[in-house]
């Protein structure tokens, strides 16, 4: 069976879904695949920014539509040190939410069927070729299009496809995921990241989820003194911590699946597109290298592959407007990632945070991406608002 359309989107995660109402915005025919079905788990701290918010705002998603959707204001930070900093976001609008990804990847998928583009679900990619349009082998047939978005995530079988002889790679980071449930400590409903000592310049967290349940987790950087190897014997030393357990309280049940992905950060070097085929979210290695925070940069590099869709060089197109909306930010990330690696620095890091409640309130803004990272020292995105308007939904 063979079909064409003009842009063929693969993975339906929140960079395809957000890739594809784009398009279709624009009026062009979209289709898109994806090898699993829906609801599926993605491992993630499903943890959405004031960034990734705002944008599924524009989407016209609706948190009703997302079951687990929980708004949290409150947030713990604990330094290296053993120090704690309390923080809280602004209540007018959203500024932090954390909804499950089995949830909200599946009411994306439902949002873009709505809307009218065709969503294949258990429909898998083989391979691609290019004649004068591309061909898609899919598990099901082929299908040829002007342009393809790979949204394929961390292992984007459609670069392999395209680039067979690059050696493994293997993302910057490596993070682990495990819920809890019947949570009736301060996690249930503040969230926490901690600072360890021992897995600096990682950290681990807990989110808080709706009904008692918490997504738990910790990430390494590749190439620091932790090996992935070690992860689940420190995982269980973590979990014993004191602090970490004050925190979920005692009646706390810790699911038995534990879950750990890579995850890709070097959008600066990664290969954004080749040709008409553009390369969006983790498989465009776009998450932030300083948190691993990647669903709004999924969301915004799909926005913006959907936008060049519709222009006359496809390509081209995208490969500029990554560059704008995303480089400078991974810079300063990757600064910030280095201060944060020194136990001093990040100690001394906190100490200026918690000097006073504009310090913290900017702080806790500007850690939930409300701006881009980096907008302080780009002028071209100055506005008048800046951290001080109110925040998604
Ligand atoms: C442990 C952990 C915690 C994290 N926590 C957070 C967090 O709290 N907040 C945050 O913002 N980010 C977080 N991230 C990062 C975030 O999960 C990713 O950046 C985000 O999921 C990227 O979205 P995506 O749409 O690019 O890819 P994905 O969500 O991975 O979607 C890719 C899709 O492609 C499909 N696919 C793959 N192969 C094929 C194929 N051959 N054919 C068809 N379809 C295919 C998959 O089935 C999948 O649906 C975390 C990551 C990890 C590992």
């Amino acid at each position: 069976m063979t079909s064409h359309t003009d842009v063929l989107i693969v993975g339906a995660g929140p960079a395809g879904i957000a890739a594809a109402l784009t398009a279709h915005e624009h009026g062009l025919d979209v289709s898109v695949i994806d090898k699993a079905t829906f609801p599926r788990d993605k491992c993630c701290g499903d943890g959405l920014t004031t960034g990734a918010l705002r944008l599924l705002d524009r989407l016209g998603l609706q948190p009703a539509t997302v079951a687990s959707w929980k708004t949290c204001r409150d947030v713990v930070l604990r330094s290296p040190s053993g120090r704690t900093v309390d923080l809280r976001l602004p209540d007018r609008g959203q500024f932090a939410v954390i909804a499950s990804r089995m949830d909200l990847d599946a009411a994306l998928v439902r949002h873009a069927r709505d809307h009218g583009v065709l969503v294949r679900e258990g429909v898998g990619f083989v391979d691609v070729t290019r004649d004068e349009n591309y061909r898609v082998t899919t598990s099901d047939g082929v299908i040829t299009a002007r342009v393809v978005i790979a949204a394929d995530g961390m292992w984007s079988p459609v670069r392999k496809a395209l680039q067979p002889d690059r050696s493994t790679y293997l993302g910057e980071w490596h993070a682990l995921r495990q819920y809890a449930r019947n949570v009736t400590g301060p996690a249930s409903s503040q969230l926490y990241v901690w600072f360890e000592p021992d897995l600096l310049p990682g950290y681990a967290w807990s989110f808080p989820l709706a009904d008692g349940r918490v997504n738990l987790g910790f990430g390494i950087l590749r190439g620091s003194t932790r090996k992935v190897g070690d992860m689940k014997s420190v995982w269980a030393s973590v979990l014993d911590r004191p602090h970490v357990r004050d925190a979920l309280g005692a009646t706390a049940i810790i699911d038995d699946k534990v879950s750990a992905w890579p995850i890709p950060a070097r959008v600066t070097s990664a290969t954004l597109r080749i040709g008409n085929v553009l390369f969006v979210g983790d498989a465009a290695c776009a998450t932030d290298v300083l948190t691993g925070e990647g669903i709004g940069q999924a969301l915004l590099s799909g926005m913006l592959a959907g936008d060049a869709a519709a222009s006359p060089n496809p390509g081209a197109d995208y490969e500029r407007d990554m560059r704008k909306h995303f480089f400078a930010d991974h810079r300063m990330s990757q600064i910030l990632g280095r201060i944060l690696s020194h136990e001093r620095l990040a100690r001394g890091a906190l100490r200026v945070i918690d000097g006073g409640d504009w310090r913290r309130e900017k702080f806790v803004r500007w850690m939930f991406e409300d701006e881009p990272r980096a907008s302080a020292f780009t002028p071209r995105r100055w506005h008048r608002g800046y951290l001080s308007s109110p925040g998604a939904y």
